[in-house]
């Protein structure tokens, strides 16, 4: 008879391996579609925590000629703005509310951490099925070329 290990297609821990209970509880969830239906939306990730947007750094504008790409105003010299951990900057006030209502930069979708326990289990279950899928190609592509 199969054991549960391999039924769902896990190794067994190795001797001093430690069983990694995130990684285990996220990939439960995800079989059990409760992301879905805890609310977790894709398109609306939850606010950025407030260390993430507490620990945001200040940094001052050397010459003008750049736009807030969220007001689209220039920003002034010698303004002190927020610069996200992609280098994209904006104003405190229109970054801010933003980062409030979801974690992620509006240019380039780079996302801080959230306070939001189920959707970092989400985000989680997200970067390792992009990684079997990875594996699998790379199977795929040792067995057949
Ligand atoms: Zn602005
Ligand atoms: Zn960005």
């Amino acid at each position: 008879m199969a054991s549960y290990f391999e039924e769902m297609g896990w190794e067994p821990l190795q001797e001093g391996q430690a069983p990694n209970h995130f990684l285990h509880l996220a990939r439960l969830m995800q079989d059990m579609n409760m992301f879905e239906e805890l609310g977790i939306d894709k398109n609306l990730p939850p606010p950025a925590s407030a260390a993430a947007i507490a620990s945001l750094p200040d940094v001052t504008i050397q010459k003008s000629s750049v736009q807030c790409p969220i007001c689209l105003k220039e920003f002034d010299t010698g303004l002190q703005v927020k610069e996200m951990p992609c280098k994209h900057i904006f104003h405190s006030e229109c970054i801010l509310p933003w980062l409030s209502k979801t974690n992620s930069c509006p240019l380039c979708r780079y996302e801080l951490p959230t306070d939001n326990e189920t959707y970092e289990l989400y985000k989680a279950e997200q970067i390792r099925a992009k990684e079997r899928e990875k594996d699998l190609e790379n199977l795929h592509n040792s067995m057949f070329s």
